[in-house]
């Protein structure tokens, strides 16, 4: 490709072929880090509002390259959402969430829920009812502890069929989020109709508080809509103490956040816990 370098023409596809190449790079390193087990889960601690004790976490997956070190989900999540990689990411993310959970109980750590994100992807294309089935079977993690985060798109994308597949998961006993509420387009009267538990309030709102009234009026809003319907309101992105006690004052039920921690190795996250149980 080398001699294409001449005229006009040639410039602009060799710039498509640079993205298009560091892509297909992308794409190749990111399989073989799969098989090498280069992907780990980090936890983020879920807290209750009223409480300050810490009740779940998110399950949130990072690629570790020998060379690069760490790199984030941002890079690689929406390429592996491209090609099928989504689904082997998520499944072996879902697995390694379910038997750590498992590992935590069996060793005495109370009891608490883990969230795993699922793609709109892999709701698409593979049958998530049937993998949760299995992987909570062959884990031994109660489908009760188990919380699914599906974001609004995911819903909106696969309306089809998406409310019988809701129906059998939260029949198995799992629980389900509706992730980044607010960032899309459907209302929350829409959201009415699916069987979800959970609402996470979107980290846009809450860096609204306390500079935007409009923003905390929001803010305020989906808290009382959430629980006018039933759920759950977690707050994500929580950073200040002014956020904190503005959610804390709106009766939000609970947060994710730097303010508390952020997303954790499990060790770490395990020690966090450990010292909670200690106070
Ligand atoms: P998300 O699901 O909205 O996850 C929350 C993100 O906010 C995480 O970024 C978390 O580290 C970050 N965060 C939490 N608290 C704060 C805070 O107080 N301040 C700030 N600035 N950020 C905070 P992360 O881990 O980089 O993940 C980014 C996105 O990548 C996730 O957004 C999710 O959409 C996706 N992702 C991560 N893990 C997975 C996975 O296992 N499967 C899928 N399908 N997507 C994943
Ligand atoms: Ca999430
Ligand atoms: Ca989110
Ligand atoms: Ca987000």
């Amino acid at each position: 490709a080398k001699d294409q370098g001449r005229g006009c023409f040639a410039y602009f596809s060799e710039d498509l072929t640079i993205a298009a190449r560091e892509r297909i790079e992308l794409e190749a390193r990111l399989r073989r880090a799969i098989q090498q087990q280069e992907l780990c889960v980090y936890y983020q601690p879920q807290v209750d509002i009223a409480s300050g004790l810490i009740v779940g976490a998110e399950a949130l997956v990072r690629w570790i390259d020998p060379n690069e070190g760490l790199i984030p989900p941002a890079r690689f999540i929406p390429i592996a959402e491209e090609t099928s990689l989504i689904e082997e990411i998520g499944e072996w993310v879902l697995r390694e969430t379910c038997n750590q959970g498992q590992y935590w109980l069996v060793t005495g750590l109370p009891p608490i829920t883990l969230a795993v994100n699922i793609s709109p992807y892999q709701l698409k294309r593979c049958d998530i009812n049937a993998l949760a089935a299995t992987v909570l079977a062959e884990s031994g993690f109660p489908a009760q502890l188990l919380e699914l985060e599906i974001t609004e798109s995911g819903i909106m994308e696969n309306q089809d069929n998406v409310m019988e597949l809701l129906d059998s998961l939260r029949s198995q006993g799992i629980r389900l989020a509706i992730d980044d509420f607010g960032t899309g387009y459907s209302s929350l009267a829409y959201l009415k109709s699916f069987p979800l538990n959970v609402l996470k309030i979107d980290k846009r709102f809450i860096d609204d508080i306390p500079y935007s009234k409009d923003g905390m009026e929001i803010a305020a809003t989906i808290i009382a809509m959430g629980h006018t319907l039933g759920l759950k309101v977690l707050a994500e992105g929580v950073e200040t103490p002014e956020q904190l006690a503005f959610l804390r004052e709106r009766h939000c039920d609970t947060y994710q956040g730097y303010i508390k921690s952020r997303p954790l190795p499990a060790k770490e996250f395990a020690n966090l816990m450990h010292s909670q149980l200690d106070d």
